[in-house]
């Protein structure tokens, strides 16, 4: 006998292990609503209190990228808004010694996985390589050596001679080489096909066909040379040639049946053209399953029979496990469909359990005591028990003492007798002595009805107690299931558990135990029937049953304790654990109960009473009888001849027959009834779809004259909307002629070609390679500019004038040293910058303000000269680089300004500004010299050189009277080689020269700060150059006195940081001007400057960021992203209005994709303007003239500079300088002025689709379609009325706003008003930008990610569809169908709900479940209407946000949740608050490609207490994080506390072990099977 493995039960046993001290301790606790103490359990606590801020801690997330970091893992959370080091803290030094474990251990992993994917890889690439380069003739040959047969046993050998001669059906056993046979069976066709071609006849192909795409993946049919395919592979778009090919370079196919199905269809390849047809899992030929559909469209209906290939059937079982018994039985329709013999060799094969049940177990508890009667109920017995209308009340109050205890039998007659009750109570009575009128006196019923009042009475004086877990309170049944609940909802889950009972009053009663016994975190509910019940009965009204399900569904409850109303017919997907408190009494309750539970950790627990062979007997019960009907689906004779005849096909095939057909004429391809469904799905499955929807068909059944009528609806982006089919008796016929003249009229109009394919399928790929062309990774080296044109335009002459630009600190006194403004002067008028800040100290800035004046002034060659030598000494004394005297080569001058310079600047006096005076000295004096006689004072503030050591340089600070040059060097100083003496400090003079040097031993000595080489101001002083020592003491005599002002000598200093700025923002302007735009200079050079790379994947850590480069574009990408998106749907919009939606994505795709983004910037060479490089020391040097001296005079020419960026790169920046134009023309928040944004993106999308140049343009190019200009009909115009209380627009043409309201199901001829597909496209795109602009003023520190995610929010299906019932949208959508009526008025009353219950909570929309599309489609094709009637008026759109969509997001801090529900958050939230464990991490890291050129994959672990749990693969290490984190949670959703706890040796919290017991067998419970 056969016992499937789920038959195993674990019979578990509730024995002594909990002592009733123990178990009061834990109900007590519970009751108390803390289940374990507090200080070992102190996170949980605090989870409790403040859920919201431990959702958004951090947690643990790593990444360990051998590429770059290959011995430790890097550590960072790249999921959680914040990554606080929260985690450090709680570190402790031990962790670092685990955390090298677990790396260890995962590096392991890795490299274990690195080698099986490279094999798989290697094998790929070398089978690929072979069937490339190989003839067909040498892949025969090879096939033909190559098979390797080994040692075939007799019974295969017996079923391949078998084969040869006939058809059949091989049933055996998974395992016991049934593909063997099939290789055999193989051979030998191939061999007779060979010969075949010899005699020059037709080739024909053989088929080895799969069931499932899997399948083909992972077969192995290794020694034969075969082609393998499956749709995943793409080949729903390969073409009649490349099948062509394919069948004549193959001999044998595997593909899935599918595909073969398909190519007979498109009449690719005729049944002619086939020898053999393999069935792998045969059992799957039935109904319409592409098996049965090969054989009934293509194999019967070949007229010659000998022209029919061979066909070979395998299966384990001739009967799929999952189908109804008694369909099972016909395994006769099998074989005649098959054309078959079921055959097989050996004992009938075991059945396979593959439907995923609970895990059934059976608790146990202690006898229950006899019934009686508690104190209450006797009293009350003595007194009314001859009181009829009680007498069902007695009972079950005795029967409870037994079952549930004393305190829920006393509490029974609470409630049965309290007010509202005993009413109830009272009318039956009333009617029970109506009855029985004649044998009973009138005055009787006064009397009951007094006595009955006098039993209330002494109910309601009696003295309820809260029940306790001692003594009869309650009954070992219910302790059994208290201490269940109490371990399953110990800590916040997930976890959705029903407990089903026979009785309404036993779920009211156990739901009023468990309010008081229960622990915090469950949240028991009752669901149970709305009929009529006895009395003391508690009955649900409909509505509270459909409420206390969405609670349930919600989580807002999570047990249900439910009557037999909820064994079937309900949706709870999540549900994880049944518990039958009263066992079924039937096998359908069994296992219709059973059916609740259907998620994948779900467990079901009957309870039975010790010893008690009745309810063993149940329980034994029902599983037989299951059993039973498994057993009769198993039976099947070995050997039967072959039954199924001709007239049997006939009856099969004679429905078949009746039904339409198509040929295609050109192709021959055939359009059946049943082939229809599926040219209809590939159809529908070709359109163009988010990822992230699913597209079907939908097939809405309606009755006409006792015959059922089809009506397909395509989705929206469909061309063809809907199509109804011919009445039919059956539904399935009826579904079947409807698409069936789906597929008509789709031909008839192209959209499918002659081989039944559609025609879009072609722009699919353009499409494709639109979204794929560009990844982040992909880059390239471009040369970069690293000055800007303008210095090099302007060169080459002696110039007549000077333009004046002043440098000036804010606030100088930062620096802590004098300091005073300089001017730039150049020969072309620079631009306004803005000002930009300076990190001058520690924690000391100041803005440097760079003021034009706006007038320049003549110059002569006497004060070029002048000007000239004054920058040529800045760079010789300070940067110690000798430049060639050369003006006209020179980019700018730098001078020293007067003081009073604000008060100059017009033409006659600009050249005032400048302090001649000090040029002069400076020109006439190249260094000041000393002498002994040099007064004191004038050594202070002086800026020293080092004759010697061009790096040396000081700032001369005091005198030091006490300090002679022979005296020692004062400690602490900074250390060189020579330290004998203050003298010998100051000399740099190498030894032998320092011999001969004599110098003066009675000059002072003086106190000097050490000049430092810092360049990069624009950026904090890093750690290093916080910490350099400067002070030091020199004397005078062996260096030279700079003729430099020390003020000139500071701001020369800071000079390098600051040109390389403006330098930066002339180049990011140059960028601006190349494409006409005129945008403000910090929003250029945002745009252009790269972030650092991968931000994208590492979120908040940044790699190789560039210090002081200033914002980067991402955010201004964000809001140009949207623009783009924007303005290319208002064109398409006003340009093509005979396209619909779908059209209107792929040319919109076309236009704002990364690669056209891309194009057009390669075009403009923005590449050389993009800012990569961060301040650099080598670069700032003025361009033109020629070093003579200092460090790099002998570099030959000027270098091309590269930059690598990705392509990605590149086309963000397009996008971010869209958003530079549209914020350029701006104040903030507003969006008035849209033409410079508009031009931008014309010239960066570069396409006919978008010609325009001004926004005013739009409206322009629109023409007003003759639906919108038609009179208005009276509904129409009553629409209008409505809508326009809920928002205050006006129409001018109210027929666009009907058609904002026009469902695509609805027909066009009702109203000639098209449906909303073209208004909601471009609403959306609307809607996004208003969205986007206002997130993005809003919050100018969020990072695009932070707007990205709540902009989500605010776009999304759920709030709009929210909106769109609150502004009772939803009453004027037009529709057909009942579908979407249905799903309209469920979401309406849940959404309506939720708000009533949020009580003004903003959020409130985000709690239901999805609401149907149509809903928040119409919000949009609302606001695309008012947009357009409004001609194009951005405004209307604001307004209409700003009236019904802000007030939503005023705090967007409330949706933080809603942006970070992503598996990752969740995870980490499942185990550290459902399972108190901190011992996990969740680490990702590159699986790098061995074969060259193959892809880069990352590979993401889940590691719980040093044990990899679950893996996710993905392109991106962010992904396989999602994904590791979805298989963890597959693993991990419903499990249990305490079972988490063993299962994965969790001791996290110590305490709890006590209670799982210390043979860690869960509840300490005894397995055994039934
Ligand atoms: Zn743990």
């Amino acid at each position: 006998m056969v016992v499937a493995p789920s038959m195993a039960v674990d019979l578990i046993q509730v024995d002594k292990i909990v002592s009733d001290r123990g178990l009061d301790n834990v109900l007590g606790l519970a009751k108390a609503g803390v289940l374990l103490p507090l200080d070992q359990n102190a996170n949980i606590d605090i989870a409790a209190h403040d859920l919201d801020q431990a959702t958004r801690a951090s947690y643990p997330t790593d990444t360990v990228n051998p590429l770059h970091h290959s011995e430790e893992a890097r550590e960072y959370s790249s999921d959680s808004e914040s990554n606080d080091d929260g985690e450090a803290a709680t570190e402790k030094p031990k962790t670092s010694e685990k955390r090298r474990f677990q790396n260890a251990l995962f590096s392991a992993h890795l490299s274990q996985r690195a080698a099986k994917v490279t094999k798989d890889e290697m094998v790929a690439v070398v089978e690929n390589a072979n069937n490339d380069t190989l003839s067909v003739r040498s892949l025969i040959a090879k096939q033909d050596s190559s098979v390797i047969i080994t040692d075939p046993r007799e019974y295969q050998i017996e079923l391949f001679e078998k084969a040869k001669k006939q058809n059949i059906i091989a049933v055996l056993d998974t395992g016991s080489g049934k593909t063997l046979i099939a290789v055999l069976l193989l051979r030998h066709i191939l061999d007779r096909e060979l010969e075949d071609r010899a005699m020059g006849k037709q080739h024909r192909v053989a088929f080895f066909l799969l069931s499932q795409p899997l399948r083909v993946a992972q077969s192995r049919l290794t020694p034969l040379k075969i082609a393998h395919f499956c749709g995943e592979m793409g080949c729903d778009f390969w073409i009649k040639g490349t099948w062509t090919q394919i069948f004549a370079g193959n001999m044998v196919i595997v593909c899935t049946a599918e595909i073969l199905y398909q190519c007979l269809m498109h009449s690719f390849i005729s049944m002619e053209q086939i020898n053999l047809l393999i069935f792998d899992e045969a059992h799957h030929t039935k109904k319409n399953h592409a098996y049965a559909r090969i054989i009934k469209d293509f194999y019967i209906t070949l007229t010659n029979p000998a022209k029919r290939p061979k066909v070979f059937g395998m299966t384990a079982s001739p009967v799929d496990a999952r189908v109804d018994p008694v369909q099972a039985a016909n395994t006769r329709d099998l074989e005649t469909v098959l054309n078959c013999q079921i055959a097989t060799a050996s004992d009938l094969a075991l059945l396979r359990n593959a439907v995923s049940r609970p895990k059934e177990s059976v608790a146990e508890y202690d006898h229950l005591s006899r019934p009686y009667d508690t104190p209450l109920c006797a009293k009350l017995k003595s007194e009314f028990g001859d009181l009829e209308a009680l007498s069902r009340i007695f009972s079950f109050a005795r029967e409870a003492t037994a079952q549930l205890g004393e305190w829920c039998a006393d509490e029974l007659w609470r409630f049965a007798l309290a007010e509202e009750e005993s009413e109830k109570v009272e009318r039956k009575m009333e009617r029970l002595f109506l009855r029985d009128q004649e044998n009973r006196p009138m005055g009787l019923l006064d009397s009951e009805l007094v006595r009955l009042r006098k039993a209330k009475d002494i109910v309601q004086q009696w003295t309820f107690r809260p029940p306790t877990v001692k003594g009869n309170d309650i009954s070992p049944k219910v302790l059994l299931l208290l201490r269940y609940l109490a371990l399953t909802f110990e800590k916040p889950t997930d976890t959705k558990c029903i407990i089903f009972v026979k009785r309404r009053n036993t779920a009211r009663l156990l739901r009023s135990l468990l309010n008081h016994l229960g622990t915090l975190h469950l949240r028991p509910e009752t669901l149970t029937g709305s009929g009529y019940g006895a009395v003391g009965d508690v009955k649900m009204s409909f509505r509270q049953q459909i409420l206390t399900l969405l609670k349930f569904r919600k989580g807002e409850v999570n047990c249900l304790i439910a009557t037999s109303i909820a064994e079937e017919g309900l949706d709870i997907p999540d549900c994880n654990l049944i518990l039958r408190f009263d066992l079924y009494e039937t096998v359908i309750q069994y296992i219709q109960s059973r059916g609740r539970a259907r998620h994948a950790n779900s467990k079901y627990l009957h309870l039975a009473e010790k010893g008690n062979t009745m309810h063993r007997q149940a329980i034994e019960d029902v599983r037989r009888a299951e059993q039973m009907m498994r057993q009769f689906c198993e039976s099947l004779p070995a050997n039967r001849l072959l039954q199924g005849d001709e007239s049997n096909l006939e009856t099969i095939l004679g429905e078949e027959k009746a039904h339409r057909k198509y040929i295609v004429p050109e192709t021959g391809a055939i359009l059946t009834y049943s082939s229809s469904l599926v040219v209809l799905a590939h159809f529908v499955a070709c359109l163009p779809h988010h990822s992230d929807t699913i597209q079907q068909a939908i097939y809405t059944m309606s009755v006409e004259n006792r015959h059922f009528v089809c009506e397909v609806i395509l989705p929206e982006n469909s061309p063809l909307h809907s199509a109804t089919g011919r009445p039919a008796s059956r539904k399935t016929i009826a579904k079947r002629s409807a698409a069936f003249e789906a597929c008509l009229i789709l031909l008839q109009k192209k959209y499918l070609d002659s081989h039944l394919l559609p025609t879009y399928h072609k722009i699919l790929p353009q499409m494709r390679n639109a979204h794929l062309a560009l990844n982040s990774k992909q880059s390239s080296a471009y040369t970069m500019k690293a000055k800007p044109s303008l210095w090099e335009e302007t060169r080459g002459s002696h110039p007549e004038r000077l333009f004046i630009a002043v440098l000036e600190l804010e606030t100088p006194e930062s620096l802590g040293r004098p300091c005073q403004p300089l001017a730039i002067l150049t020969r072309t008028k620079l631009p306004k910058f803005p000002p930009f800040l300076l990190h001058l100290n520690v924690n000391k800035t100041s803005n440097l303000l760079c003021d034009s004046i706006s007038r320049s002034f003549k110059i002569d060659a006497s004060k070029l000269g002048q000007l000239t030598d004054f920058t040529l000494r800045i760079y010789k004394d300070i940067y110690n680089k000798t430049f060639e005297v050369n003006e006209r080569q020179m980019s700018y001058w730098l001078a020293p300004i007067v003081g009073d310079w604000q008060c100059c600047g017009t033409e006659e006096d600009a050249e005032k500004v400048v302090d001649w005076t000090m040029l002069e000295h400076i020109q006439q004096h190249p260094e000041i010299a000393w002498s002994i006689n040099t007064p004191h004072d004038q050594l202070i503030n002086k800026y020293l050189i080092d004759r010697w050591d061009g790096g040396r340089r000081f700032f001369s600070v005091a005198v030091e009277p006490t300090m002679r040059p022979l005296d020692p060097v004062p400690e602490g100083i900074p250390a060189r080689k020579w330290m004998d003496s203050i003298l010998d400090y100051s000399v740099s003079l190498f030894s032998k020269s320092r011999l001969r040097a004599t110098w003066r031993e009675d000059q002072p000595v003086m106190r000097v700060e050490k000049a430092l080489h810092r360049l990069n101001w624009l950026d904090e002083l890093t750690e290093k150059e916080k910490k350099v020592e400067t002070t030091c003491y020199v004397c005078p005599e062996p260096l030279k006195f700079s003729a430099l002002p020390i003020g000139v000598v500071s701001m020369a200093y800071i000079f390098p940081a600051i040109i390389s700025r403006i330098e930066s923002y002339l180049i990011a302007l140059e960028a601006c001007d190349l494409l006409g735009l005129s945008v403000k200079p910090e929003l250029a050079l945002e745009a252009v400057t790269k972030d650092s790379d991968n931000t994208e994947e590492h979120r908040t850590e940044q790699i190789h960021v560039q210090r002081g480069m200033g914002k980067n574009y991402e955010r201004l990408e964000f809001i140009g992203d949207c623009f783009l998106k924007m303005a290319t749907s208002i064109t398409l919009f006003s340009t093509s209005p005979e396209d619909n939606e779908f059209e209107f994505h792929v040319k919109r795709m076309l236009m704002i994709c990364n690669k056209n983004l891309l194009q057009s910037a390669l075009g403009f060479k923005l590449y050389e303007y993009i800012r990569s490089v961060g301040f650099s020391r080598r670069n700032w040097y003025p361009q033109g003239i020629k070093l003579l001296e200092g460090k790099g005079h002998n570099k030959s020419g000027e270098e091309v500079m590269k930059h690598h960026l990705g392509d990605k790169t590149i086309a963000d920046v397009c996008e971010a300088l869209i958003g530079a134009a549209l914020l350029s023309d701006n104040s903030p928040g507003d969006m008035t002025n849209k033409d410079m944004a508009v031009k931008a993106v014309t010239k960066l999308v570069s396409s006919d689709d978008h010609n325009v140049i001004e926004w005013a343009d739009y409206y322009r190019l629109y023409t007003k379609p003759k639906y919108q200009v038609a009179q208005a009909t009276a509904s129409q115009l009553d629409l209008a009325m409505q809508v326009e209380k809920a928002h205050d627009y006006h129409f001018k043409y109210p027929r666009l706003l009907r058609s904002a309201f026009i469902h695509p199901s609805y027909t066009f001829a009702a109203e000639k008003v098209p449906c909303y597909q073209r208004l909601e496209f471009l609403g959306d795109s609307l809607l996004d930008m208003v969205a986007v602009n206002f997130l993005f003023h809003r919050h100018p520190d969020k990072d695009p990610q932070w707007l990205t995610e709540h902009k989500m929010a605010m776009v999304s299906n759920k709030f709009l569809a929210a909106v769109s019932v609150k502004l009772g949208f939803h009453k004027h959508l037009r529709f057909s169908g009942t579908a979407i009526e249905h799903q309209n008025r469920e979401y309406v009353i849940e959404v309506e709900e939720a708000e009533l219950e949020a009580k003004g909570a903003r959020d409130y929309w985000t709690n239901t479940k999805q609401p149907p599309k149509a809903l928040s489609d119409i919000v949009e094709s609302y606001i695309g209407a008012i947009f357009v009637d409004s001609e194009y008026n951005l405004k209307e759109v604001e307004r209409f946000f700003d009236k019904h969509i802000r007030w939503f997001f005023e705090d967007m801090s409330i949706y933080d949740t809603f942006a970070n529900n992503h598996p990752t958050t969740y995870l980490h939230n499942l185990m550290t608050l459902s399972f108190g464990c901190t011992d996990y991490r969740l680490m990702a890291s590159e699986l790098p490609p061995l074969v060259p050129g193959g892809p880069v994959t990352s590979l993401a672990v889940v590691m719980i207490h040093d044990h990899i749990i679950a893996e996710g693969q993905a392109s991106s290490g962010k992904n396989a994080k999602v994904k590791a984190s979805q298989n963890a949670l597959k693993l991990l959703q419903g499990v249990a506390p305490f079972e988490y706890r063993m299962q994965y040796h969790c001791n996290c919290e110590g305490v709890t072990k006590e209670w799982v017991g210390k043979d860690g067998n869960g509840l300490g419970m005894v397995g055994s099977a039934i």
